[in-house]
């Protein structure tokens, strides 16, 4: 479970070997020493975990700097969970009255399926926080739950059957993602269950400290899906594979009787072009005049073989070309609600992406994550950026 005190011992396997350095983007964005991984552990260590020094505002602003990103923890030489150790320091934050009203708000702001709209309140929201941005995405007319619920079956054989969770992200904003999803699987002989009932995965809770709504999810979730009798649980959303696959099971005690069922879930969880790839094409795409770069998101620690997925799956497309950027694997900025509550920071981060961007000449950017998905759409005009299943599903003629 994510309780700091349990981190006590693993924390001291950081050997301040430094490889965290050259992958965290608020370092690599403000050259701060604070910024980087073992230095934001040894502050939580000195702090709240061993109280030689007081928490003070500085202290606080440096943990909340971190975008969780994963990368520290991607390439920490000691394997050290970096991520999960910051997410433990903020749930002892949020225990002690540290993140107050802007915390609880801002986490559940997009997490809770019953808040239609939530996207829809968070420009003036974010304004009230004292946290305006005026990129907030759009909320699509109609959410994907209004139109896709139930099980979608393939004409002729059965080949497999999944189960279809769906992100926020896909359900609000980008639900074409989903009806991409949905299609594809069918076309493949591949039957589609969405349940009903089903909620945000937990992660923009849990980031922002929030184990009680990220806990709550997760049993909402997993009693769902556990039920189930299907080959795989598929979502097209790299985060919240990674809540599911990583984070899941740490929201709830060790002893929780729970636990089998996330341990059931977890073992089928699948990001769906990984889960396309890893099954083999049963239809072959027709050809496809695209040139295409992949931005990886950084949530792909949780599958080994799901940031080669996009590449693997569409060089079956002909015609398709990939143009790879020369950092496919920079972080955009981002970050779930991060680009909210450090608009400066997310920017300078996001800049540094875009000459990357800017500079490979492709016709569609594609990556699996919703938020890196809007959050490089707002600044590249001359280009889609959608999911790499979009593009499958026009090679289908879907
Ligand atoms: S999670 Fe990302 S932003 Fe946070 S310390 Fe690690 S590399 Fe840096
Ligand atoms: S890579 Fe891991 S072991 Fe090395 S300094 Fe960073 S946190 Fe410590």
């Amino acid at each position: 479970m994510l309780r700091l005190e349990d981190y006590e011992k693993i924390i001291e396997k950081c050997s301040h070997c430094s490889y965290c350095q050259s992958t965290c983007p608020s370092y690599l964005t403000e050259q701060s020493e604070s910024s980087v991984a073992k230095n934001r552990l040894l502050i939580i260590k000195e702090t709240l975990m061993h109280k030689n020094l007081p928490f003070t505002p500085r202290a606080q602003e440096i943990l909340d700097n971190c975008l969780l990103c994963t990368n520290c923890t991607q390439t920490c030489s000691s394997k050290v969970p970096i991520d999960d150790i910051i997410i433990a320091a903020r749930i002892k934050m949020g225990q002690k009255g540290v993140g107050g009203i802007k915390q609880f708000v801002m986490g559940k702001m997009l997490t809770q399926r019953g808040l239609t709209g939530a996207l829809g309140k968070a420009g003036s929201l974010a304004q009230k926080l004292g946290i305006a941005t005026k990129e907030i995405p759009q909320l699509a007319s109609k959410s994907f739950d209004k139109m896709y619920s139930g099980t979608y079956t393939p004409a002729g054989t059965i080949k497999k059957r999944v189960a279809y969770f769906v992100g926020c992200g896909t359900n609000f904003i980008f639900p074409d993602t989903g009806e991409a999803v949905v299609k594809v699987l069918n076309h493949n002989g591949i039957e589609v269950i969405i349940p009903e009932g089903q909620v945000c995965c937990g992660i923009p809770a849990l980031g922002e400290g929030d184990l009680e709504g990220a806990r709550s999810m997760v049993e909402t979730n997993i009693k769902l899906f556990a039920e189930l009798d299907v080959d795989a649980i598929v979502t097209d959303c790299t985060s919240c594979g990674m809540m599911f696959k990583e984070k899941a099971a740490k929201c709830l005690p060790d002893d929780d009787p729970l636990q089998e069922k996330i341990a059931a879930v977890t073992a089928k969880i699948w990001e769906v072009t990984d889960y396309l790839q890893n099954q083999g094409l049963e239809a072959a795409p027709g050809p496809l005049d695209v040139t295409w770069s992949y931005h990886v998101p950084c949530h792909r620690g949780w599958s080994p073989t799901v940031k080669d997925a996009p590449r693997q799956l569409l060089a079956q497309i002909p015609d398709a070309k990939l143009r790879e950027f020369d950092n496919p694997e920079q972080c955009c900025g981002g970050a779930g609600t991060y680009f909210m509550e450090h608009r400066e920071i997310a920017e300078k981060i996001r800049a540094s992406r875009l000459e990357d961007v800017n500079n490979t000449v492709s016709d569609v950017i594609l990556t699996q994550c919703p938020v890196c998905r809007f959050y490089i759409g707002f600044q590249v005009m001359d280009r889609e950026v959608t999911h790499p299943i979009k593009i499958l599903a026009r090679a289908y003629g879907l």
